[in-house]
């Protein structure tokens, strides 16, 4: 299936908001923006979101400045995160996990539902620096993805577990669509690192899937219906990075070349924002469940307490007279 490449200012009006007064991006604006455009393939069962992260995604990855191919797969894992996180209908979070015993051992990525983002890394350094050692399968070994919607109470917590494909985190995220939920999925999901012609790191993507409505979910699909998934998915196939990330097209302008054959609907879309709840109060209260020959391992030379958020890379310093007045005292304090 062909697809237009060249934006064009026809609109078709029984579109939605291609009936509004949609602006098509100046070619000389450079758009930053950071958010989740939910769209429906009008007169189908295709659902989708395309996503956008510059800012959000800049703010994490330059507080760790991780290497490039760690920080790639970290964006990705965030970019994904942010994905199911706009989905939330209440009050919780959504993490992305990817555990592996290769030289990326863990990418943990969450979103919060008002669209706070973080993430942090572990790796081995000196694997993840090598030159020979550069793919995503090469970075990341056997392991497992999990996906987590967490409302705030154990109880109605849900985890979805699928094997880490050597392929990467995303191919990972379509197996897990494809055996745990049964659900069509297409995802292209590109993240790009701050070169000469661009400033900060940026992630552009769209992820498409069959969702028929919930009345409908129980009968076969119909030859229509999949005629239509292919249709959208092969349109979705044809897009790459170059496309995804180009800072001078926005979201509308995007999804008009991606689907204007088959007509497109958008609605409003989600806002991204780097994020992290970690607070002085929260470490405190992790340092209360310390025994007093604990805190007395972590009292440095300088006599003081050092914690550090692995999501954000804040630290905090407590002093032997913070910890005091916290009614914390170290093991040789109390001899
Ligand atoms: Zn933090």
């Amino acid at each position: 299936m062909k697809r237009k490449t060249d934006c064009t200012h026809k609109r078709r009006s029984y579109f939605g908001v291609w009936g509004t007064d949609l602006s098509l991006a100046s070619q000389s604006t450079i758009i930053k923006a950071d958010f989740v455009q939910p769209f429906q393939v009008e007169g189908t069962h295709v659902r989708g979101q395309l996503i956008r992260l510059s800012d959000s995604l800049d703010a994490i990855l330059t507080r760790h400045n991780y290497p490039q191919n760690v920080s790639v797969l970290l964006a990705q894992t965030i970019g994904l995160s942010s994905l199911f996180g706009s989905r939330l209908k209440f009050d919780g979070k959504v993490s992305v996990q990817a555990q592996s015993e290769g030289a990326v051992r863990l990418l943990v990525a969450d979103c919060e539902h008002d669209g706070a983002v973080r993430g942090f890394a572990q790796f081995d350094e000196t694997l993840c620096t090598n030159a020979d050692i550069q793919n995503e399968s090469d970075l990341l070994g056997r392991g497992h993805l999990a996906i987590t919607i967490d409302p705030g109470t154990a109880k109605d917590r849900y985890q979805g577990i699928v094997e880490l494909s050597e392929r990467g985190v995303i191919a990972s995220t379509l197996s897990y669509f494809s055996k745990s939920e049964q659900t069509l999925t297409n995802l292209k999901l590109f993240a790009s690192a701050p070169s000469s012609s661009a400033s900060s790191w940026s992630l552009g993507g769209v992820m498409i899937q069959k969702l028929p409505p919930p009345e409908e979910r129980h009968l076969e699909p119909t030859h229509q219906a999949l005629d239509d998934w292919e249709a959208a998915s092969a349109l979705l196939d044809t897009m790459g990075a170059d496309e995804l990330l180009d800072p001078h097209v926005d979201s509308h302008a995007l999804l008009f070349r991606l689907y204007h054959e088959m007509g497109v609907r958008v609605y409003d879309p989600s806002p991204v924002r780097f994020g992290c709840s970690c607070t002085r109060e929260r470490i405190e209260n992790i340092l209360r469940t310390f025994s007093a020959e604990d805190i007395q391992d972590i009292v440095e030379d300088e006599g003081q307490v050092r914690a550090n958020c692995e999501f954000c890379n804040e630290t905090y310093l407590f002093s032997l007279t913070d910890l005091d007045v916290m009614g914390i005292r170290p093991d040789t304090l109390n001899n």
